[in-house]
């Protein structure tokens, strides 16, 4: 599961810090599903059940963005999964990772 070959380019913790790198992992992200890399995983933390999950496709590619987003896709390989949180609101940022199992 380390080295799974079918998620190693998106294997990697990218940090978010302007509109410009949000827009960009929007684009990366949306490719990967595209071309299968990825996958929209059902996976939610269990300390955020009862809130609405969002729904990627409905994310536009350019501000005006939400406050705050969270998504999760998966490997559809190796099922690891990777976040995607950010914080638009009060500039705070945020990252592309995968998640430890
Ligand atoms: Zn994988």
């Amino acid at each position: 599961m380390a080295d799974c070959k079918h998620c190693q380019e998106v294997n990697r913790t990218v940090s978010i810090q302007n509109p410009l790198d949000l827009t960009r992992a929007i684009r990366v992200i949306r490719d990967n599903l595209i071309d299968g890399t990825l996958q929209q995983s059902s996976y939610w933390p269990s300390d955020q059940i009862g809130l609405d999950e969002p729904i990627f496709s409905d994310l536009p590619d350019h501000e005006p963005w939400p406050d705050y987003m969270h998504y999760f896709f998966q490997c559809p390989q190796c099922q690891r999964i990777f976040e995607l949180s950010v914080e638009t609101y009060r500039g705070a940022g945020g990252k592309w990772s995968a998640i430890e199992s």
